[in-house]
């Protein structure tokens, strides 16, 4: 059962609606670090997240106790490294960004950063060390400049714009009209699927955790942002704890590891070559793909 310690319970309507969507999520993150009276019990430990290695210990987990979503899921992502994750559409990719999140606990297992059992340290501070780049980036009905800057309470201008600079979103936000200072969101300036998820990478460059969880779009970016987009993310998760969940198999052809999910348990595990070389569920993934996008490109 999921476990909510008190102050999230005293928010629990707005903890019950944000568990179903990042965006959301982000919204509740930012409402607990403004009031960190409520959103710290004093009787729990803070993670102290120097390193980021993550663990996930013969973890368990569902949501409704019918149907299973992760059957014991066991993997380490060494400070520093990058694991993706692959795997049909519901075979519990983003629940296992979820669990890092401790948006929920598991049923059965554990998840350790650092050595420390998430459900033994505050969730506050378990979010501190972990930057999100989500797959639909909603933004905040505000000013760009404070889109990016809530990464990290009490930033400076020079900061956030270091930050878009560094996501490469700068150029883009100085040709618009107030720059910084334009609304965006609902009544603001519209901007692409690949603009607002590079105000999510400069975001997470202002918050530098040690742990980044990148949850690649479903809908496909134009090529020139998708690769632009990769690039980012590959500075961004270099010497950083990084766990990317996939849609396209290209963006974790680099990882360290990749693991390949099926109906909740992972099949197989291994770089793109090991995977390539076995011969299974990854290699076929994989000639699939690349006749998909020989195909698209017949299309264009
Ligand atoms: P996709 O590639 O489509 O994003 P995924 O591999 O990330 O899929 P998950 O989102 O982890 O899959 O979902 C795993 C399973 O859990 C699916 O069967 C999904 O329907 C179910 N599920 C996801 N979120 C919830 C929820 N909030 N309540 C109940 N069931 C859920």
């Amino acid at each position: 059962a999921l476990q909510v310690c008190l102050p999230l319970n005293a928010l629990g309507f707005v903890y019950r609606e944000a568990r179903d969507a990042w965006v959301n999520a982000e919204r509740l993150f930012q409402l607990l670090r403004e009031k960190p009276d409520i959103a710290e019990p004093p009787s729990m430990r803070r993670l102290q997240a120097d390193k980021g290695e993550v663990v996930f210990d013969r973890v368990w987990f569902h949501y409704d106790p019918t149907r299973p979503v992760l059957c014991d899921v066991s993997f380490r992502i060494p400070p520093g490294k990058t694991v993706g994750v692959v795997g049909r559409s519901g075979s519990g990719k983003s629940t296992l960004a979820r669990l890092l999140l401790r948006l929920y606990d598991p049923v059965q297992g554990r998840i350790l950063i650092d050595g420390d059992d998430l459900g033994e340290v505050s969730p506050g501070s378990v979010r501190e060390a972990i930057g999100v780049v989500p797959q639909d980036t909603a933004l905040f009905n505000d000013t760009i400049g404070y889109n990016i800057g809530y990464g990290r309470i009490g930033c400076s201008r020079a900061d956030v714009v270091a930050a878009a600079q560094a996501a490469h979103v700068h150029d883009l936000i100085d040709s618009l009209p107030a720059k910084y200072e334009t609304e965006v969101g609902e009544r603001g300036v519209k901007l692409s699927g690949g603009e607002k998820q590079r105000i999510a990478i400069a975001r997470a460059i202002l918050k530098s955790p040690p742990i980044l969880i990148f949850d690649e779009a479903t809908s496909a970016l134009d090529s020139d942002s998708e690769h632009a987009i990769q690039q980012e993310l590959e500075r961004l998760s270099l010497n950083r704890t990084t766990l990317i969940i996939a849609h396209r198999l290209s963006t974790v052809v680099g990882a360290h590891t990749i693991l390949v999910m099926d109906k909740g348990r992972i099949v197989e595990r291994g770089s793109h070559r090991e995977l390539l070389a076995r011969n299974g569920m990854y290699a076929r993934l994989w000639l699939l793909q690349q006749r998909m996008d020989e195909t698209g490109a017949m299309q264009q």
